[in-house]
């Protein structure tokens, strides 16, 4: 549904999953537990799959967590889960790929840090984990990160910028740097006998300009399906703005092929945030629906009791209890749009606009709600019962638009309506 031209790609298949420029853009997250824990990494990545993480990204540092995987995968099958997995492998990934088999073969995709496979032996190592794909006919992604770019390419490439006549500013050649560090290790994994069809990349920097800024000089340069995200993008609003800031811009121009949003959860928080966040993001640029759309207004002196905030806040997660079934039984559900509105000012409009919406009186105005659907004014609810009485529209309007074969018509007043 994306209205967004998208830039043409390849299709890298990930345990199933498709990533490319003919498919909807996916979602994906990385688990915060050690992976040596079966049982705490089985629990995140269900949880974390169940919101709606198409991917999960395990980190692969050790001899135990890399013998975890192969376990880890099979429970996640054997619990009905389908979700592949990745390996986020740094400095040893050529050793543990080697020394665990069962864990090359459960992965559906390694992750490899050009900047991190070693120094002296960097072609040797990183070689190797790419033969190891080819063996097992994995995906790779080269995911570059400006927090442990190669040093001795980053030293190259100052070295010939500061001969030139009219060198580039010193964040120009860092940009250059993680842009040839990525093209250079696609060739050399083609080289090595991967296909080109195995590969993604990601050039990931914490900040917004320089993130769009090296988006845009890597794009043009292959069809590689890219991975999209702004690394230690920082918690709370301040993560999830700075996100949004630097994603959104790039998937407007096309860019990005699967998107991971690197939060910070609050200690013991919720890492399921992070998914949430990336389809809320997907979602308000009208690129893929995942759950119905609440407009509400911010409210203000017109409307000064918190009756209609707890309204906005109830119907949401009505909506967002219901979808796990209503995703089953109605299909298309997840693009329903509804408006609930503080006063008359914008809420009849705003209402009209929505496929279902209901406009709230305000401080002085006549105790009364009306409701309009698909346009038109359907009735107009007031006294104590109105959200439930919004809620049994709601759900006959579901039932009717999105209900096996039914007719895309309006519900009748019968359903709850009080007039
Ligand atoms: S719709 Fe009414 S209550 Fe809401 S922000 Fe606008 S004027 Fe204020």
């Amino acid at each position: 549904m994306s209205i967004w031209k998208r830039r043409p790609t390849t299709t890298v298949d990930i345990g199933g999953v498709k990533v490319g420029s003919d498919h909807p853009v996916v979602v994906q997250s990385m688990t915060n537990t050690d992976t040596a824990d079966i049982e705490s990494t089985v629990r995140q990545v269900a949880e974390l799959h169940l919101a709606g993480s198409e991917l999960v990204r395990v980190t692969v540092n050790n001899d135990e967590a890399a013998a975890a995987v192969p376990e880890i995968v099979d429970r996640l099958a054997d619990s009905g889960l389908d979700v592949p997995i990745i390996g986020d492998f740094h400095y040893n990934g050529h050793l543990l790929l080697d020394r665990h088999p069962a864990c090359a073969r459960a992965l559906a995709k390694y992750r490899i840090n050009p900047g991190n496979v070693g120094t002296k032996r960097r072609d040797e190592n990183f070689t190797k984990i790419v033969q190891i794909a080819v063996e097992n006919d994995k995906p790779i992604r080269i995911g570059v990160n400006w927090g442990s770019l190669d040093q001795a390419l980053l030293t190259e490439l100052m070295d010939e910028n500061s001969r030139l006549a009219k060198p580039k500013e010193a964040q120009a050649v860092l940009r250059d740097a993680m842009v040839e560090s990525a093209m250079r290790s696609a060739e050399l994994a083609e080289r090595t006998g991967l296909p080109a069809d195995r590969i993604l990349l990601s050039a990931k920097v914490s900040e917004v300009p320089e993130l769009i800024a090296v988006y845009r000089q890597i794009a043009p340069l292959s069809r590689y399906p890219l991975h999209l995200g702004l690394t230690e993008a920082g918690m709370g609003a301040k993560g999830i703005v700075a996100t949004t800031a630097g994603i959104g811009p790039l998937l407007i121009d096309g860019i990005g092929d699967t998107i991971r949003v690197s939060l910070t959860p609050e200690p013991g928080g919720d890492r399921s945030e992070e998914v949430r966040v990336a389809q809320q993001i997907l979602q308000s640029l009208s690129i893929r629906s995942f759950e119905p759309q609440v407009t509400s207004c911010p409210g203000c002196g017109r409307t000064t009791s918190t009756f209609f905030q707890e309204m906005a806040q109830d119907i949401q997660g009505y909506l967002r209890e219901r979808m796990p079934e209503w995703r089953e039984v109605y299909p298309g559900v997840e693009d329903l749009s509804v408006a609930v509105m503080g006063c008359v000012v914008n809420g009849p409009g705003e209402s009209r606009h929505a496929d279902i919406g209901i406009s709230l009186p305000g401080t002085f105005e006549e105790p009364k709600a009306p409701v309009y659907v698909d346009g038109e004014h359907f009735t107009t609810l007031k006294g104590e019962g109105l959200v439930e009485e919004f809620k049994g529209i709601l759900l006959d309007y579901v039932h009717k638009r999105y209900g096996n074969g039914a007719e895309a018509t309006a519900p009748t007043e019968a359903s709850g309506a009080s007039g």
